[in-house]
């Protein structure tokens, strides 16, 4: 790879590093998983692979939007952006951060390593309020279909899980 197109393959990432995701502002696309990969194609322009989320998920075209937007917003109009449906996202993909974040924000985190193909039954939702695991699980649809609402007995909070998948 020459100069040139390392340059441009980190420009094409500065550009979307920003990018909050649609239904969590809290924490960003990166850190979500979904860019598998900014390529420079021999033409000198680029292409971005996203996978989306949940299948069906209305945030998918927010995604996509979003990103464009970002794209255009820094010069890098000729940019594409394309989906990758295999290997499927699974929640495994975000990164500590992420899960940080989202801690942060008040949502449980998935395990990591409970993501798709696990054999393990999802355990307990750790509360984000006070880490009590003394939770129980209300709605298996909270205030998305991505999220479980569960409720902490310790704390009496509710919160959001984000589901393992
Ligand atoms: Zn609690």
């Amino acid at each position: 790879m020459n100069a040139m197109v390392i340059d441009r393959a980190d420009r094409i990432w500065a550009a979307i590093a920003d990018v909050p995701d649609p239904e969590i502002p809290a924490i960003t696309l990166l850190d979500l998983g979904v860019v598998r990969d900014v390529r420079v194609t021999s033409d000198g322009a680029g292409e971005i692979l996203i996978t989306p989320t949940y299948t069906g998920c209305p945030a998918t075209i927010a995604i996509h939007a979003m990103v464009r937007t970002a794209l255009d917003d820094a010069g890098l109009g000729d940019v594409q952006i394309r989906s990758i449906l295999s290997p499927p996202w699974t929640t495994d993909w975000i990164s500590d951060e992420g899960r940080a974040k989202l801690r942060a924000y008040g949502i449980a985190p998935p395990e990591r390593g409970d993501g798709r193909g696990s054999l393990k039954e999802e355990g307990p939702a750790v509360c984000p309020q006070c880490n009590s695991s003394n939770t129980v699980e209300i709605s298996r649809f909270g205030s998305t279909p991505c999220k479980a609402l569960w409720k902490c007995q310790d704390c009496s909070e509710p919160f959001d899980r984000f589901k393992c998948i």
